[in-house]
């Protein structure tokens, strides 16, 4: 029974019979062939190659990151590892799991066994005897995996590789004895994806088991046997630079098996709002004008800008994609609460709570001395209004701005809730510019009011949706 310590290879010359659903099968014929022997990493290089030759993005779930779906392909296709380096909240999870797909959909696995082995090369001891010895080995389909495992600093031995012990095989346990084998959440990823979220926080000690079992496929055993163990995953990682202090760091010789891909923040204004709209979970309800899609993702995007933007300068943790996407929800449940059909500037509330809301648990200033975390974010909200009118009110043509302004002086006072914009020709003009649906009349009259109001000082708002002319 030594073969149980070694690579355990079957030839169809002296395969046992395989049987799936009670039906005896040739799994080297069609379909079953393309489902057992190949490597995970096999599969995957096949995978990206196909879709390169059809010029087709196997990412195209995630918005944007051209560059660093490249590499990852190319890291991939190398058999490399790939560690995703970024701050919370940009998608590494994300991205991670959207390599699952490169992988079959489905695989034959020898049934009953704990880690998926693979019909003609099975790693744990149990599977080496069936196909060696029993006359008939019973197979079953797995669908692809990806399994999670947490960087937690308190991880146990077991907990991660499992418990494997040739002592006690010695001592007369059967091989699938749990004393004798249980897969850790790393060997539950055989032949699928083992996705270390913060591979930092992993104990030290651990990790240099982790590299033993990656590289020199074996692992070491509390009673100092090597196992050889022929685990077969890809492995993706992440790591939070921000969170090194006070975690153990990535060992070096780990680091060394790697490719590491920088995760940032949407390079444009586009893509945060892109992210923020496809996450979202109210998928509907009152709408969300393009200008206050605008408002809110330059909020959270100013809160990263420490060089362009002087409050975000004291935000230590800077609000990620997250801050995008509940502001978009919170936002839209603020109208949609009080029946709007499209978002208007109070949904914000008074004094932005409804932004706060959202902001407020996403980032953290550097200390809370001469301005608090709240007004940091009225600032942020105001900035972002600023801008967002700037652009509106530079959209309007110089010789469209004194008819408008004639028409608004005559009215004196206007509110946007009751006055018909209609009746206002040249304002209608410009709503009718911006309005992508009637139900976003009413808002986009008082965007336009608004940018009059913030670029010119010749109206200002004097209550909710209220507006007075002041030339
Ligand atoms: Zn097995």
């Amino acid at each position: 029974m030594d073969y149980i310590f070694e690579d355990v290879i079957v030839k169809p010359s002296d395969a046992p019979k395989y049987v799936l659903d009670g039906v005896e099968i040739d799994i080297w014929s069609e379909p079953y062939e393309l489902h057992h022997s190949k490597s995970i990493s096999e599969y995957v290089k096949e995978k990206i190659l196909e879709y390169d030759k059809e010029g087709l993005d196997p990412f195209h779930e995630i918005v944007g990151k051209a560059v660093e779906k490249e590499m990852v392909k190319n890291a991939l296709l190398s058999a490399s590892s790939v560690l995703f380096v970024g701050k919370k909240g940009y998608g590494k999870t994300t991205f991670s799991k959207s390599i699952l797909k490169l992988l079959p959909e489905k695989l034959l696995a020898i049934k009953g066994c704990r880690i998926h082995d693979d019909p003609v090369k099975p790693a744990c001891f149990s599977c080496k005897k069936k196909v060696m010895e029993d006359e008939v080995v019973e197979l079953t389909w797995v669908p692809r995996k990806w399994i999670r495992v947490p960087g937690d600093p308190m991880m146990t031995t077991r907990q991660l590789i499992g418990g494997i012990s040739i002592q006690k095989i010695k001592e007369g346990y059967e091989l699938d004895h749990p004393e004798v084998f249980t897969p850790g959440r790393v060997l539950k990823a055989n032949r699928g994806i083992a996705y270390f979220d913060e591979l930092g926080s992993i104990p030290s000690a651990l990790q240099t088991m982790l590299h033993e079992l990656i590289e020199e496929k074996q692992i070491t055993t509390p009673e100092g046997d090597i196992v050889p163990l022929r685990i077969d995953a890809l492995f993706i990682a992440s790591t939070n630079p921000a969170n090194y202090r006070g975690t153990s760091d990535i060992k070096e010789p780990l680091m060394d098996r790697m490719e590491a891909v920088p995760i940032g923040p949407p390079e444009s204004l586009e893509e945060e709002i892109q992210i923020g709209l496809k996450n979202m979970s109210l998928k509907d309800g009152a709408e969300l004008p393009e200008w206050h899609l605008k408002i809110i993702a330059r909020t959270v995007r100013y809160g990263r800008m420490k060089d362009k933007c002087r409050y975000a300068a004291r935000i230590e943790v800077e609000p990620s994609c997250r801050a995008t996407i509940k502001l978009f929800d919170h936002v839209r449940a603020a109208a949609t609460r009080k029946g709007r059909k499209a978002v208007m500037l109070s949904d914000y509330g008074k004094k932005f709570e409804v932004m706060k809301l959202g902001l407020r648990s996403r980032m953290e200033l550097d200390y809370e001395d001469g301005i608090s975390k709240d007004e940091v974010i009225e600032r942020l909200v105001e900035e972002a209004v600023n801008r967002t009118c700037g652009e509106i009110y530079s959209g309007i043509l110089p010789d469209e701005f004194p008819p408008m302004m004639e028409e608004l002086s005559e009215a004196g006072e206007i509110s946007v809730y009751e006055d018909n914009p209609r009746e206002f020709t040249n304002i209608w003009k410009q709503v009718i510019i911006l309005s992508k649906t009637p139900n976003q009349v009413e808002s986009a009259f008082e965007i336009i009011l608004e940018a009059i109001s913030r670029c010119t000082g010749l109206v200002e708002r004097i209550g909710d949706g209220v507006y007075e002319c002041k030339a």
